[in-house]
């Protein structure tokens, strides 16, 4: 049986000392560890969070119901339904007009629970009617409250905007698609509010 060596002097007292070197080291760095959720740090400018519905400055939506970021979207996660505006007035005096187009989104629903933020979507819509937000808490106890509906996408309305259905303020349908809103004919005396939201940069998500 061979003999059991001493243990030298190095092994005796240096070494145990040298295992701890990691964390001696480490106790005395800057700590990295993030207190989320007590402390939210801003994402990148152009991180893909949660969607938006955005609005023209009159308060119209942008979205026209065309259903081309369901049909780009890899992860079928979008659905849409779309319906007419209809500019007559309703029995109650109302305007039926929420776009500034044929039509507009009458359902509109994002799936939380298979979308994979790519953004395909922002890109195929035509209008810019749809970007994304820095948003990115998205995380739920059920399945049901991860299927966002319009009502949870839709952006808010800023001052000057008017929750539709209302006619289109900002001029004819050709007024708004052209990116001349500043210059169109919005009667200053009637329409102050929006003249001035139609001259100032919306509130978009980020694409
Ligand atoms: S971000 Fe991608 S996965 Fe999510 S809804 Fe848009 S296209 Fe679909
Ligand atoms: S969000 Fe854009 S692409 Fe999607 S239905 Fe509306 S207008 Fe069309």
């Amino acid at each position: 049986m061979a003999e059991k060596s001493t243990p030298s002097l190095k092994e005796q007292f240096w070494d145990p000392v040298a295992g701890f070197g990691v964390t001696f080291r480490t106790m005395f760095r800057k700590v990295v560890t993030e207190q989320y959720p007590k402390e939210k740090f801003p994402t990148a400018p152009r991180f893909h969070g949660r969607h938006q519905l955005n609005r023209w400055p009159d308060g119209l939506e942008k979205c026209v119901g065309c259903e081309l970021c369901a049909w780009a979207c890899p992860a079928d996660a979008i659905y849409v339904e779309g319906a007419e505006n209809i500019d007559d007035l309703d029995e109650n005096g109302q305007s039926q007009r929420y776009s500034a187009g044929e039509r507009y989104g009458r359902v509109y629903q994002i799936n939380y629970l298979r979308c994979i933020l790519c953004g395909l979507c922002i890109e195929a819509c035509p209008t810019r009617a749809l970007t994304m937000t820095n948003e990115y808490e998205l995380a739920d106890d059920n399945r049901r409250d991860l299927i966002y509906e319009k009502s949870d996408l839709i952006a808010p309305l800023l001052p000057g905007m008017e929750q539709p259905p209302h006619p289109q303020l900002l001029g004819d349908e050709q007024a708004y698609y052209r990116g001349d809103l500043a210059t169109s004919s919005v009667d200053a005396s009637d329409r102050p509010a929006a003249s001035r939201a139609a001259q100032e940069p919306s509130e978009e998500g980020r694409a």
